[in-house]
């Protein structure tokens, strides 16, 4: 895939100040644009962005996957940022983003179910502006502040990979001590799963194709099988026949998907958390007699991502980092995740020159400047 740099080569009096990466559309090659700083309306804070990072979702956007309609669209919804404008007690915090924008009165949100709220607001890198840019506004409800001590770079992942591993574990799958449970795809969100259910006291077996995820996997505890070997066959001898208590699904391959049944013991779950093209085939009677449950998970409420922020800050929960990468370098960061070249997570660091002017504040009254939302999209 090729960065697309010609609207930003133009000399740099005429260019707005803000770098930004736009998705144009499904199939179409990402590029770095130059657009105003957005202003916040009422409501909102303008983050500079510190950090920001790179998950499966971005792939779906492309692909077509998952399409809000709303292009262009600058991803990012893993944002780690400074406030720069808005409520002055909330200026110069550090904070991360809660990316879902839940309605908190539905009957799914009124039960505690949030992530599946079907009236979510925008969700920023997903159906509004998100963090790949130097500066995003976002609702200052979505703010939660950033710990002490916690680096941002290192922070960014929880945002969505280690919350959505959170909630697959503990929300869907009732993770129980002494269980043991496979992974099968060690990458952004498989790492802080395999993390938490060794916190949880789980034994886990990580399954990757990669000998760098593996090795990744083994340093956080997990015994490791090739995805390329015989999964199956190697979860059976570590189980000694008697399969594994839950499979989580994170590859959802035509591959991935039967061997990750195959693993379970009798009453086990299968719990599906990444998808993609391929469909699950499965005859009915194969689950029936096993008593196999199918259960999906879809990314975390807020509840469960402040439980993340205080692992991390605590120093129990620690996710891998890849590299960090400027906002040029997200097509090539994107090829490596597709190729499944990223050990640990990927994270964009804008680091932005520019500076708000003082005679910003204070913020533009609702609904001036303000972007178009879309249907919402999560991963
Ligand atoms: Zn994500
Ligand atoms: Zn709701």
């Amino acid at each position: 895939m090729q960065l697309d740099l010609s609207s930003a080569t133009r000399p740099a009096a005429q260019q707005p100040p803000m770098r930004a990466v736009r998705f144009d559309g499904p199939g179409l090659v990402p590029r770095v644009d130059r657009l105003p700083v957005p202003r916040p309306g009422e409501g909102e804070a303008l983050l500079r962005v510190l950090a920001a990072g790179v998950c499966h979702t971005e792939l779906q956007l492309l692909d077509g996957t998952l399409n809000p309609g709303v292009w262009p669209l600058t991803p990012g919804h893993e944002i780690v940022g400074e406030v720069v404008e808005g409520p002055a007690e909330l200026v110069g915090q550090r904070a991360l983003v809660y990316y879902s924008r839940p309605c908190g009165e539905c009957e799914w949100c009124l039960l505690g179910h949030e992530q599946v709220c079907p009236n979510a607001g925008p969700q920023p890198g997903l159906s509004t502006d998100g963090g790949f840019a130097e500066f995003v506004r976002v609702p200052i409800d979505s703010l939660m502040r950033l710990p002490e001590g916690l680096d941002p770079v290192q922070a960014a992942p929880l945002g969505c990979a280690a919350a959505t591993a959170y909630h697959a574990l503990h929300g869907v799958a009732r993770l129980q001590a002494g269980e043991t449970i496979a992974v099968y795809g060690v990458g952004g969100v498989g790492l802080p799963l395999i993390e938490l259910a060794m916190l949880g006291g789980a034994r886990v077996l990580a399954i990757a194709r990669s000998p760098e995820k593996r090795a990744l996997a083994r340093a956080l505890g997990a015994e490791v099988i090739d995805a390329g070997g015989d999964p199956v066959l190697e979860g059976c001898r570590a189980t000694r026949g008697q399969g594994v208590h839950a499979v989580f699904e994170l590859v959802a391959s035509d591959e991935s998907m039967p061997a990750a049944l195959a693993m379970l013991r009798r009453r086990g779950r299968l719990i599906l958390v990444g998808y993609g093209s391929a469909r699950l085939r499965v005859n009915p009677l194969e689950l029936v007699l096993r008593e196999t449950q199918l259960l999906g998970s879809l990314g975390n409420t807020r509840a469960e991502l402040a439980e993340v922020v205080r692992l991390a800050a605590g120093g129990a929960l620690k996710v891998p980092i890849a590299g960090q990468y400027a906002l040029e370098d997200v097509s090539a960061v994107l090829d490596a995740l597709r190729a499944g070249r990223l050990a640990g997570r990927g994270v964009i660091v804008p680091r932005s020159a520019f500076r708000v002017p003082r005679s910003w504040s204070p913020p533009l009254p609702l609904g001036e400047g303000r972007g178009e939302g879309g249907e919402a999209a999560r991963t």
